[in-house]
């Protein structure tokens, strides 16, 4: 399997290549070549299979023989074993035909869980046949950091530092992080906004003399391996209501528009879906296109469901490749232009995306009253993220004889403040997680000056 980059210009990978890779060197994204396909026996065949085996099954195609079975499969049940649920990412009905796929039983209660487990353990395998070692860097406002250092607290070969804005992320989400006391995990509280971090782990990408020749590598969604462990969930969804002998559809609560994508990726594989429904948040860049081909800048907005709280979408550009045919030179001019000023989709692409996706943005006042309607109709409480893909899930719904799929993307425990506000009297954190809140925490505090981090990264390292 090789993997071509989405602006055409970059050299193509191997699978082991790209997950060290991150960003092409053209600026552009890492999608596969090819797409394996599952036939409608190979889909029938998972309908029972424990969330492992389905993994093994959708995953193995895109590793094209670069780690052996046995060890994929190992990696693979390692990973998943750290999620409290023995389904992993279970199913609970909603109503007739409305369903919940729960991604928050993992360790920091939020779907990015299911990527990064798998994602370390990948990593620190190549690293450690290649023998050589490796630094994470990232900037986090909440979920992604603490996600990635879980993911990575085993991994031998893996140093992780994770800077977050000193006093700017709440107390569970800095003590999901900071709590982690392993050799290789080091936190970075910086004296600034999430901006200033987001530039200094940028720079230290551009220009990466400061490690002597230790690879950097980045763990976000732009990371074609994330993409991949996140397919595993739409098949095993699909299969357990019924696919491929009946079609299903999704609702995705959307940001850099990562989960919603694997999906995509499952469906043109064969996974019979219907319709794909992005839910956002007031920061709807994704619905403004989708819906007015308004495909432009706003000012973030803090919400209530911050992990949906972005100005541009990373992946979106993933799937403007496939609607533009593979054209890599009219994504990189459409996303040149788009970088200066609001910019629109060709007529062709965008009609073709329309027929699988819709859209529907939520805001904060809609957000509370789903949470409250939610519970009296159903008897779940979700978090707020979830909310918005519940409420989109109603409005956007093409037709109601098809089962329809809401991601529930975090633990409502991980957004209680929310929860609290919607009037209820708040949520107990799930028993792996009691005792956050008196746990040693370690974590440096620099100001924000790229110089001081460098140092830091480049003496902590082991
Ligand atoms: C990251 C995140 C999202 C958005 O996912 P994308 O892949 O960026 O679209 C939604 N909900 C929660 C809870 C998240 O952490």
């Amino acid at each position: 399997m090789r993997y071509i980059s989405t602006r055409g210009e970059a050299p193509a990978l191997s699978f082991e290549e790209v997950v060290l890779t991150g960003m092409a060197s053209d600026g552009g994204l890492y999608v596969p070549e090819t797409l394996p396909s599952f036939t409608r026996d190979a889909l029938a065949d998972m309908a029972g299979l424990s969330y492992a085996d389905i993994a093994f099954r959708v995953i193995k195609p895109f590793v094209g023989g670069e780690i052996d079975d046995t060890t994929l499969h190992q990696l693979i049940v390692e990973a998943y074993s750290t999620f409290s649920h023995d389904a992993v990412v279970p199913l609970r009905q909603l109503d007739a035909n409305h369903f919940l796929l729960e991604q928050f039983h993992g360790p920091t209660l939020a779907f990015k869980d299911v990527a990064l487990q798998l994602l370390g353990r990948i990593l620190d395998h190549f690293l450690k046949k290649r023998g050589e070692r490796a630094v994470i860097m990232g900037a986090t406002s909440g979920d992604t950091g603490s996600a990635a250092i879980e993911g990575c607290r085993h991994c031998d070969n893996l140093d992780i530092f994770i800077l977050h804005p000193h006093n700017r992320v709440s107390e569970v989400q800095r003590r999901q992080m900071t709590t982690v006391l392993a050799d290789n995990v080091f936190n970075v509280a910086i004296e600034g906004n999430f901006d200033d971090a987001q530039a200094m782990v940028k720079a230290s990408f551009a220009d990466q003399a400061f490690l002597d020749g230790t690879r950097l590598v980045a763990v976000n969604s732009i990371n074609w391996a994330r993409i991949m462990a996140q397919m595993v969930y739409y098949v095993a969804a699909g299969v357990a209501l019924g696919a491929p002998h009946r079609e299903v559809s999704f609702c995705v609560p959307s940001a850099n528009f990562g989960n919603v994508f694997a999906g995509y990726m499952a469906y043109k594989m064969g996974l019979p879906v219907k319709q794909f429904i992005v839910a956002t948040n007031a920061n709807d860049i994704l619905h403004r296109t989708l819906a007015d081909n308004d495909f432009s800048r706003r000012e973030l907005e803090a919400t209530l469901a911050p992990s949906m709280d972005i100005v541009v979408s990373s992946n979106f550009e993933r799937l403007l490749f496939d609607a533009y045919d593979r054209d890599g030179a009219a994504v990189a001019a459409l996303l040149e232009r788009f970088q200066h000023e609001p910019a629109a989709l060709a007529e062709a692409p965008l009609a073709k995306l329309r027929e699988k996706f819709s859209s529907h943005s939520v805001d904060d006042a809609t957000i509370l009253e789903v949470i409250r309607e939610a519970h009296r109709r159903t008897g779940e409480l979700l978090d707020p993220h979830t909310a918005t893909g519940y409420r989109a899930a109603e409005r956007a719904r093409a037709n109601a004889a098809t089962p329809m799929i809401t991601l529930a993307t975090a633990h409502p425990a991980k957004f209680a403040d929310a929860v609290i506000e919607a009037g209820f009297p708040g949520v107990e954190l799930p028993p792996h997680m009691e005792g956050l809140l008196e746990r040693e925490e370690r974590f440096a505090v620099l100001p924000a000056e790229l110089d001081a981090v460098q140092r830091f990264v480049a003496e902590n390292r082991r």
